[in-house]
């Protein structure tokens, strides 16, 4: 097992120190925003691994203005921010986080024939169900996916061959420094399981997506079908974050990704568990909360799985789920 988790790193220089904004500030920004801003708030509910501390500012913006306000606070007082989709691809630390996390509850939508403008906090399955009621195909592929369609586009999301990026025609972003600017797909830097998003600290309010006006019901039965198909590889009832590790880049130019969950499965990942984080035992490369895990177990247990795969494939593997340490800035053991 590699020493270096994050988990163990020292905070970068200029980290910010335990925990938040003065209490004051706080509270007076929770009495503008009621019901919106929660101080000191559990962050494992809001993510499907159910893990992680708790956050010094949970802000929860309903239009746009609102996002500015929370990101103006958050510069004032120094505070990193991380902005919360659906938290299904993230690992929160057991310290939490010290700063001020954002949800942009945006949930907008508009259509001008086959291009569609939606809040970045449509739920991703809910905006497939809605265009196809809507008469539009295209983001049928993506049903089931959970998350948002912020955090869908932020990480291109995709499956079964297909990618969120490729109906992707632009985005609005609302930059740290306070200004709206629109990116166009080719500003976006696409690529698998990436885009300059994520690199960016800039808050998704909106996306464009291209559908088209295709065979409905088709879409619809695509739609069926692949619900079922995660209800039959997916953990149900466990909760967890999809696959833990990126597949592999192919063995030759223009081949298939190899799958991580394959050279898993291979070393026998199954059997490993650390407390109660274990690896599901239908699925070599997804890990579960079993009861009280924490991020902990699960950075212990990634650790495990990934040496194996190292020693007996001498193939280094890389984490899709993004670990969220309590001082910002999102880290991952490899890449
Ligand atoms: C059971 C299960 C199955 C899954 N299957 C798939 C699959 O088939 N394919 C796949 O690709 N993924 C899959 N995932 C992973 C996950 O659902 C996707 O990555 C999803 O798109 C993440 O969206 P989110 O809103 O939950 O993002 P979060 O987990 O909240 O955040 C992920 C990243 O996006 C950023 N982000 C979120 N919203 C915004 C925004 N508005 N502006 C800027 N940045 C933002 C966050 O800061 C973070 O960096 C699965 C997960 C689970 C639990």
């Amino acid at each position: 097992m590699r020493p270096d988790v994050p988990f163990d790193n020292p905070p970068p220089p200029g980290a910010p120190s335990p925990w938040g904004p003065p209490a004051d500030a706080a509270r007076r920004l929770a009495a503008r925003h009621p019901g919106r801003v929660a101080v000191n708030a559990p962050l494992a509910p809001w993510t499907t691994l159910r893990i992680g501390g708790p956050a010094a500012l949970l802000c929860r913006a309903s239009n746009p203005g609102q996002v500015t306000e929370f990101l103006e606070f958050a510069d004032r007082h120094a505070l990193p921010v991380l902005v919360l989709g659906g938290g299904s691809n993230l690992l929160v630390d057991d310290r939490g986080f010290a700063g001020l996390v954002l949800h942009p509850d945006l949930t907008g939508y508009a259509r001008e024939g086959e291009v569609v403008t939606a809040g970045a906090g449509w739920p991703l399955d809910r905006l497939v169900a809605h265009t196809l009621a809507d008469g539009l195909t295209g983001l049928e592929f993506a049903s089931g996916i959970p998350g948002t369609l912020g955090g869908a586009v932020a990480g291109n999301a995709g499956c079964y061959g297909r990618e969120i990026g490729e109906l992707v025609e632009s985005v609005t972003l609302l930059g740290r420094d306070g200004r709206t600017r629109q990116w166009g797909r080719d500003d976006l830097g696409f690529g698998y399981r990436r885009s300059r998003l994520q690199r960016d600290d800039g808050v998704i309010l909106a996306v464009r997506l291209r559908l088209a006006r295709g065979d409905t019901a088709a879409a619809a039965a695509e739609r069926a079908a692949h619900l079922a198909d995660r209800r039959r590889k997916h953990p149900v009832r466990l909760p967890c974050a999809g696959s833990y590790f990126r597949n592999l880049p192919p063995a030759a130019p223009g081949g298939r990704r190899r799958a991580a969950g394959a050279l898993l499965e291979a070393v026998g990942a199954k059997r490993l568990r650390c407390g109660d984080a274990g690896v599901y035992h239908k699925h070599a490369n997804i890990i579960v909360n079993r009861g009280r895990a924490r991020a902990r177990d699960v950075l212990r247990l990634a650790a495990a799985m990934r040496e194996k795969v190292r020693e007996r494939f001498g193939v280094e593997l890389c984490e899709e789920v993004r670990f969220v340490p309590w001082h910002g800035g999102f880290r991952t053991i490899s890449g």
